[in-house]
């Protein structure tokens, strides 16, 4: 096991990460930006060093600064939570070159699933269903509408390196095409200097439900489960819960065993999710995250699993993985991703926090750095805390969910905490009937206000 592990990130997931390590009785190293001096995990972790100032370009993406920091301080290990350079190939490569242990997935695994042509290519190989679509790159325009016209309209034209929803566009018609392909090369050629796209057929009404996975690198694999994500505004997701509303235990397990079965196959280690389309019950491989993912704790809370000490055991070798009669899938659980953002129009809000009082109770969970006097710096995500409730049915766990929503106050920055008062109360979701388009229509329509 290792003794002293870097965490190589922020907020919330920097701190879940500490805490996993306290428990395993791992000493911690905190990195920070100037902006971050006074940050929780930064109090929190044994020892703290600063790689640079506020822009993450130049602090918490600097690979010289978080190098220096594993040798200065001896760190073994560096886990990279999420976003940031959690799917950085080359720097998991970096580390390696310098006997520090990434933990993550093998640098060729996390290459294979960036490419996300690669990536449904290599899901079709291993069995699972992907959405019908060009079959690699379209290489012109006219290329793109001819295979648009095989599959039908509407398209959704995708960047291969795509990511945060970016460079993602739809083409309802024929007469859309060629706006749609243009806009999507100038989004991706910014956001990630790589403009190579594919198309995809539209699904018109899908819920977004993906499978979690650990891998021991050695061809065992397990699944824990879906999440269902379907509650999204930009492609970003806002609310997810274990289990899907829409699955039955049976619909769960067999597409849990396929999931499984290929990353067996690939010999993946570590945590990863593989990311579905759902509609009519037939499910869709969009991409797979080789990573932690934001939502991760609503699988701890049905399974009793840490899943960062897994990916630190995993990662150290020569720790078992459970296997998958032991999982056992009890209650239910959702998560709230609250923003510091205004609730109607989403534009961020950071500032002082001048009061902060965390719900509580029976089955409440709450993942966020903040505090009371706490300044949330303007560089980064806005995400500042999640909220994730468990219950013995859906509805103790919506039960729940409106009370400890009730009892938390945070003043001085705007939240998304009114959308969730709303949602929570709302007949859709009380009755699970709900799609990907579900809450931009709902938001649309006013839903807020009324
Ligand atoms: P990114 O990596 O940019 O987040 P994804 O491929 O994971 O992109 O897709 C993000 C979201 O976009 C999905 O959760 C879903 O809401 C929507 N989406 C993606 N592919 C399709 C599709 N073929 N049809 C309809 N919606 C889609």
């Amino acid at each position: 096991m290792f003794d002293k592990i870097l965490i190589a990130n922020r907020g919330e997931i920097a701190l879940r990460v500490l805490r996993a390590c306290k428990e395993l009785g791992i000493a911690t190293v905190a990195v920070h930006s100037t902006a971050d001096a006074e940050a929780m995990h930064v109090k929190l972790a044994d020892e703290s060093v600063c790689i640079g100032p506020p822009p993450a370009r130049e602090s918490y993406l600097n690979v010289p600064a978080l190098l220096a920091a594993c040798e200065i301080t001896g760190a073994e290990a560096v886990h990279p939570g999420y976003g940031f350079l959690s799917e950085n190939a080359r720097f998991a490569e970096i580390l390696a070159d310098h006997n520090v242990q990434f933990i993550g997935p093998s640098p060729e695994h996390i290459r294979l699933m960036g490419d996300k042509i690669e990536a449904k290519r290599t899901a079709a190989r291993l069995g699972i269903p992907v959405v019908p679509g060009s079959e690699g790159a379209v290489s012109s325009d006219a290329e793109a509408l001819k295979i648009a016209r095989k599959i039908g309209f509407p398209v959704l034209v995708k960047a291969a390196a795509g990511g945060g929803g970016r460079g993602m566009k739809l083409a309802e018609n024929e007469g859309a095409l060629g706006q749609a392909l243009a806009t999507a090369r100038a989004e991706a050629k910014a956001a990630f200097g790589y403009d190579t796209l594919y198309l995809e057929k539209y699904l018109v009404h899908p819920r977004h439900i993906e499978i979690q996975v650990l891998g021991d690198g050695n061809g065992h694999a397990i699944h824990l489960g879906e999440r269902d994500c379907s509650l999204q505004r930009r492609h970003q997701k806002v609310w997810e819960e274990s289990p899907s509303p829409a699955l039955n235990a049976e619909q769960r397990g067999k597409i849990g065993a396929t999931v499984a079965r290929a990353m067996g196959e690939l010999k993946y280690l570590g945590a990863g999710t593989v990311e579905f389309l759902y509609e009519n019950g037939e499910f869709y491989f969009i991409e797979m995250n080789t990573r932690l993912q934001v939502e991760h704790p609503v699988t701890e809370m049905i399974t009793g699993i840490d899943l960062v000490n897994e990916q630190i055991r995993i990662a150290a070798g020569g720790s078992r993985l459970p296997e998958q009669n032991d999982v056992v899938f009890a209650g239910h659980a959702i998560e709230c991703r609250i923003n510091a953002e205004n609730p109607q129009t989403f534009a961020p809000s950071p500032g002082r926090i001048s009061y902060y009082y965390a719900p509580g109770g029976l089955g409440v969970r709450v993942d966020s750095a903040v505090y009371q006097g706490y300044v949330i710096p303007p560089f980064y995500d806005s995400l500042i805390a999640k909220l994730i409730v468990v219950g013995k049915t859906r509805n103790e766990c919506l039960a729940r969910l409106k009370r400890a929503l009730h009892e938390y106050v945070i003043e001085g920055v705007e939240t998304t905490l009114p959308l969730f008062r709303t949602l929570v109360r709302n007949a859709d979701i009380v009755d699970g009937r709900y799609d990907i388009h579900w809450l931009e229509r709902f938001l649309e329509q006013g839903g807020l206000e009324k």
